[in-house]
């Protein structure tokens, strides 16, 4: 998988996009029509949170702020800021995916106003 890029599944009947695949679409019904792509792991900040206490794992990184991130197609997924970009994140800042860790997607604020 390449680093920079986010694996999506895509209806081929109604384009609704997600993350994990599935035989049948929640949204025209279709049955697997589901394929796989690759799309640019960019999007906005959607709504976050600082995360203070966390699951065994991630004990040594909190503080840790974790994001809904709206990406291209209507996907929005749940992933986690770079500890360097704390202070940058905002509703709206455009991030890039840095890479995947621990199952879960961690971004960098590229542009923040
Ligand atoms: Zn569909």
């Amino acid at each position: 998988m390449l680093d920079s890029k986010l694996l999506v599944y895509q209806c081929q009947k109604c384009g609704r996009r997600t993350l994990i695949p599935q035989g049948y679409c929640t949204n025209c019904r279709a049955r697997n029509s589901f394929h796989s792509l690759h799309v640019p792991g960019e999007g906005t900040v959607f709504s976050y949170t600082e995360i203070h206490v966390a699951e065994e794992r991630l004990k040594e990184e909190v503080p840790y702020i974790v994001a809904v991130i709206e990406c291209e197609g209507e996907l929005r997924l749940m992933a986690r800021i770079r500890r360097e970009d704390s202070e940058q994140v905002a509703i709206g800042a455009t991030v890039e995916l840095v890479e995947w860790k621990e199952d879960t997607p961690l971004f960098k604020v590229s542009q923040y106003s």
